[in-house]
């Protein structure tokens, strides 16, 4: 199958700064794809590069199989929802929406119909005529979806666009947004650098760091079997072990991640104190001294939780350890 995008070898210099440095990647048509990574590490330099609104300094992109070089952005198929969302102040919601097809020289009457099925479609019927001034937040992100939806893109490009929501409006976009996705079978290429929005919405997800991408896979994968340190510790929420602890564990003198919902609180393991305990809701956190060093482990809710300053056992299946590469 053709892929959606496809990248070779792309590479886009700034001068001294590689921000986006010999890119393989290739997204297939109708897949929720993450582009994850910290501040600087090239992912909007890539959105950007599909888009059109950046040229390559070296390699070769294809949208669709169709080379993109030379092909100017409103030529791409490719719509972008902007972080700031990018509304014209001055132009109430059916005109915002409808601004794209205006451009395309389409008439007023058959625009503001697809104007207000998009606004339907993301679930903002009867606002057509407030100004951007007079929507929240979250409103406003949805008139943003619905002005890149009304093209009809091929490919949706999201830059952080739920960076500026509240934490529950941005849970509940997050499972609007990939509701639909599947609906319409565009392929999303989503920018963050939220870990958690990245492995709830994304199919797969690309972990950029310094210009490149250091691992691509599923969620599950990204999340079980980081490559790296750097994935293992950007991602989060795993413990991450140095080859010396490793060695004093039992296991190989190399760098390791254990989950800390595969530790056990058990009569044989090994000697641990507690440090600190959080009440999550759904489980408790307990921070533990283990030799020295710092280690998380998960408890569901209902087991019995250990006091601050006990010394516990803890016990890990070896399968529960991965082993990575120390390279960032
Ligand atoms: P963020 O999450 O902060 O948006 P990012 O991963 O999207 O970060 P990019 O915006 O792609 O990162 O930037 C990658 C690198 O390229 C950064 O070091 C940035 O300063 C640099 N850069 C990006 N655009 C330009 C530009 N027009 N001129 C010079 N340097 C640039």
């Amino acid at each position: 199958m053709t892929p959606a995008v496809r990248f070779q070898k792309v590479s886009r210099h700034f001068g001294q700064v590689r921000a986006v440095d010999r890119v393989d990647l290739e997204i297939a048509p109708g897949e929720f794809f993450a582009m994850l990574g910290p501040s600087g590490s090239g992912k909007t330099t890539c959105l950007r590069l599909i888009a059109g609104f950046e040229q390559p300094t070296d390699g070769h992109i294809e949208i669709f199989g169709e080379t993109a070089g030379g092909v100017p952005p409103y030529r791409r198929n490719v719509n972008t929802v902007f972080q700031d969302y990018a509304l014209f102040p001055h132009l109430n919601v059916v005109d915002n929406v409808a601004y794209g097809l205006m451009v395309k020289g389409i008439d007023k009457t058959e625009r503001t119909k697809a104007a207000e099925q998009a606004l339907e479609l993301v679930k903002l019927p009867g606002y057509g005529t407030r100004r951007p001034a007079q929507l929240s937040g979250g409103q406003r992100q949805r008139v943003a979806l619905a002005r890149a939806l009304v093209n009809k893109p091929k490919v949706l490009l999201l830059d952080e666009p739920l960076g500026a929501l509240d934490l529950k409006l941005r849970e509940q976009m997050q499972e609007e947004l990939k509701s639909l996705q599947r609906a319409l079978g565009i392929t999303f290429v989503f920018v963050t650098h939220d870990q958690g929005e990245a492995l709830s919405m994304a199919d797969r997800v690309a972990v950029f760091n310094n210009g490149g991408i250091v691992q691509e896979g599923t969620p599950q994968d990204i999340y079980r079997r980081p490559k790296t340190r750097f994935v293992a510790d950007f991602v989060g929420s795993s413990n991450v072990i140095a080859p010396d602890l490793m060695t004093l564990l039992g296991g190989e003198k190399r760098w390791a991640s254990l989950r800390p919902e595969a530790i056990q609180l058990s009569g044989n393991g090994v000697e641990a104190k507690i440090e600190n305990t959080s009440f999550l809701g759904a489980a408790t956190r307990l921070t533990v001294d283990i030799k020295g060093a710092r280690l998380h482990v998960t408890l569901p809710a209902g087991t019995h939780v250990p006091t601050v300053g006990a010394t516990v056992r803890l016990l890990w299946q070896p399968a529960d350890v991965h082993y990575m590469d120390d390279a960032a």
